[in-house]
């Protein structure tokens, strides 16, 4: 994974920011024992349910989700019909460019946020930051937002949208504030919502709507406690 980040570091797709970021991650994976837990397989049931639900599915994408996990995250668009659109916290047309290079050298045809199309704004935040594509995010009924920042779950939120993150810290405003939160690393969580996804393609809207059912708050107490009982352990 590290290689990976560096190596799109060095490709001018993940940020300084990025690096730490991950390292973040890192350290509540260990805590977590680098392994999908129950918990975080139910958020990804509840997930991808919202996603084959949804009107308007969208994946957000950034340098790191990118670098660790472009053909799983194409794979999983392509099985929930979701857009796949390039949204970044240090937004430049040079890493956005190479990001679409990127995903298009793994078979993503068309890929949104690019330049001059995200010309539409979340409000409540400020500069480059809130720019979204009109096609994507903006008008986007579920987002799924692997590695987003605080501020920008929380905007999403307010503007109506169902937010699905994917978070190893529970503790994180992003993993607070959205609807369905995943702690899990990337890496782990993309494949395995790729495989429910198949799984569930079939079942009718009513099952799904079952599986949608979910308290976030009481999945992430648990995953903290998963945390909290390791250590003493
Ligand atoms: P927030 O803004 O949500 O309060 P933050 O400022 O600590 O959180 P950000 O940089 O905004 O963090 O978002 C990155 C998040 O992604 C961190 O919570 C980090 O733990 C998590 N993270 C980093 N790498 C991975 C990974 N590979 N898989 C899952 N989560 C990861
Ligand atoms: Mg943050």
């Amino acid at each position: 994974m590290r290689e990976k980040l560096v190596d799109g570091f060095r490709n001018n797709i993940v940020v300084e920011e990025g690096l730490m970021a991950h390292g973040r991650g890192e350290a509540f994976d260990y805590l977590i024992g680098e392994k999908t837990t129950k918990e975080a397989l139910n958020a990804m049931r509840s997930a991808v349910a919202l996603m084959l639900l949804a009107r308007r599915p969208v994946i957000s994408v950034n340098g790191n989700v990118a670098s660790l996990c472009p053909k799983e995250m194409i794979e999983l668009a392509e099985v929930t019909s979701a857009s796949i659109e390039v949204n970044l916290f240090y937004r430049t047309l040079g890493r956005e460019l190479a990001i679409e290079k990127l995903l298009a050298s793994h078979g993503a045809k068309n890929v949104l946020g690019i330049g001059s199309r995200s010309s539409a704004t979340i409000p409540e935040l400020m500069s480059e930051r809130r720019r979204v594509d009109p096609d994507g995010i903006y008008a986007a009924d579920v987002v799924l937002v692997p590695l987003e920042d605080g501020d920008r779950a929380e905007a999403l939120v307010k503007m109506g949208k169902k937010v699905i993150a994917i978070d190893l810290n529970p503790l994180s405003r992003t993993a607070q504030k959205a609807h369905v939160t995943i702690v899990d690393n990337v890496v782990r969580a993309m494949p395995r919502m790729v495989r429910i996804a198949k799984q569930m393609k079939g079942m009718k809207r009513k099952e799904l709507q079952k599986i949608v059912e979910f308290d976030n708050a009481k999945n992430l107490n648990a995953s903290l406690k998963i945390i909290l009982n390791g250590l003493v352990k």
